[in-house]
């Protein structure tokens, strides 16, 4: 059977030319980065090869690049590391349990950061977990484009206090960390990181940018977008799943998020993934190279995709459509139609894509970022993601033009409530 990869916001593949990268450090040159033979010379040398490749893809200096395991890593890094930056601690200070609990909400109390509705769920749930440690989020509304206003940041600041219910506290919080992503992963909206910066340097708060959906296919400049901590994946960038990198600013500070030995300057311990780095930084390399011919030739691609649905199929509609967006990404609603139901039967006939809404304990729950921007659940639960990528040929976006109405007329034709509307406007 044909089949058609259109999901590649979920993963992609390894690029033919990182997996050659990547093979000698598996066999030949497999030593640690930290030995000091020359064997571990090697592979030192490859691993700082890699830190200049990702440094040179997003403006940034090597020694600012810390490799990571991947996004959710490099997000939970940036975000409990920047709100903890300033706790010090005496050395070799054992507190009691009861002790460490109330050290714990004294340092996190009187603390504030500012993130928006529609982040990934490693920034999320990382902001959850600190608001169950004393720490006040304000979780930004956007626009129907999933575009956040520089104002609403400006206001967040300059209230400080994230929810006016809660119990007052002696001091007034202080903002301490920005986290607002580049662009988002379902609909592909970028958000304008530079102001958010501009006014986070302003009043001297970090900010820290999820940039997993946008590295490899928009520009990135951490000096142009203001950013002071940057989150970076692999896998979204045809390198291996399982490595990523945090950009940190130099001169941040920012408190340890492993303990371990003293690999990558204490920044992050543990044996370097000597193969997966050198993936990454290849991947970095090319994205670098590619990314012009690739953002044009891709968003000729998609915007053929959309306009070939909103021709051929009544009743849908692109969400974000008018916000500036990564050039692989769209999102549509199916009126009348379940996306999950849709995805699937489109998985039968040959074409991967993913649905706006997810399982989670046995109910579908619409995405939250399809419902932040304003749309019902019934809504949400109609929208399929469809994202492009590097592989993606014209014919294969033909092939989704011919499957994608089919499917869609099928399914329609057995919903009851789309077929009651439709009959209702005969
Ligand atoms: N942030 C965004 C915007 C993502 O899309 C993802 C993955 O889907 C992540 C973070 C997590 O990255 P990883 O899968 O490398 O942990």
């Amino acid at each position: 059977m044909n089949r058609v990869y259109l999901d590649y916001n979920a993963t992609t593949p390894v690029d033919p030319q990182v997996l050659d990268a990547m093979l000698p450090y598996f066999s030949a040159d497999f030593a640690n980065a930290s030995s000091i033979h020359s064997p571990g010379q090697r592979a030192r040398a490859a691993v700082e090869t890699a830190r200049e490749q990702v440094a040179a893809l997003i403006g940034a200096k090597p020694q600012e690049i810390v490799f990571t395991s991947g996004g959710t890593e490099s997000d939970n890094h940036a975000i409990f590391g920047g709100v903890n930056a300033l706790i010090t601690r005496p050395i070799n200070y054992k507190p009691s349990s009861a002790e460490a609990r109330e050290r714990r909400m004294l340092i996190s109390h009187g603390k504030h950061i500012i993130t928006t509705m529609i982040e990934h769920e490693a920034v999320l749930n990382s902001c959850q977990e600190l608001e169950m440690l004393g720490v006040q989020v304000t979780y930004l509304a956007v626009d129907r484009d999933g575009r956040v206003d520089p104002e609403s940041v400006f206001k967040a600041i300059q209230s400080g206090r994230a929810n006016p219910d809660l119990p007052l506290e002696p001091v007034s919080p202080t903002t301490t960390l920005i986290s607002v992503m580049h662009a988002n992963n379902e609909l592909g909206t970028v958000q304008p990181l530079e102001e958010i910066g501009r006014i986070a340097r302003q009043h001297k708060i970090y900010s820290h940018a999820d940039a997993v959906q946008s590295a490899g296919k928009i520009p990135i400049d951490v000096n142009t977008l203001n950013v002071d901590l940057l989150s970076l994946s692999g896998h979204k960038l045809y390198a291996p799943k399982g490595v990523g990198a945090l950009y940190i600013r130099s001169g941040t500070r920012l408190k340890q998020f492993l303990y371990g030995g003293h690999h990558q300057r204490g920044a992050r311990p543990g044996t370097e993934n000597v193969a997966g780095i050198v993936g990454l930084g290849k991947a970095a390399e090319i994205a670098r190279i590619s990314l012009a011919a690739d953002a044009a030739r891709i968003s000729a691609l998609r915007d053929r995709l959309e306009r070939g649905i909103l021709e051929r199929i009544p009743k849908t509609r692109v969400n974000a459509v008018s916000a500036p967006r990564t050039p692989n990404t769209t999102n549509i609603q199916f009126a009348g139609i379940r996306g999950e139901a849709l995805v699937i039967a489109l998985d039968l006939k040959g074409l991967a894509c993913s649905a706006g809404a997810a399982c989670s304990s046995g109910a579908v729950e619409p995405s939250h970022v399809l419902t932040a921007i304003g749309l019902s659940q019934e809504e949400a639960k109609s929208s399929l993601r469809f994202s492009l990528g590097r592989h993606t040929t014209e014919s294969e976006i033909d092939f989704a033009l011919e499957v994608i109405p089919a499917a869609v007329a099928q399914l329609r034709a057995i919903a009851p409530t789309y077929r009651k509307e439709a009959a209702s406007h005969v």
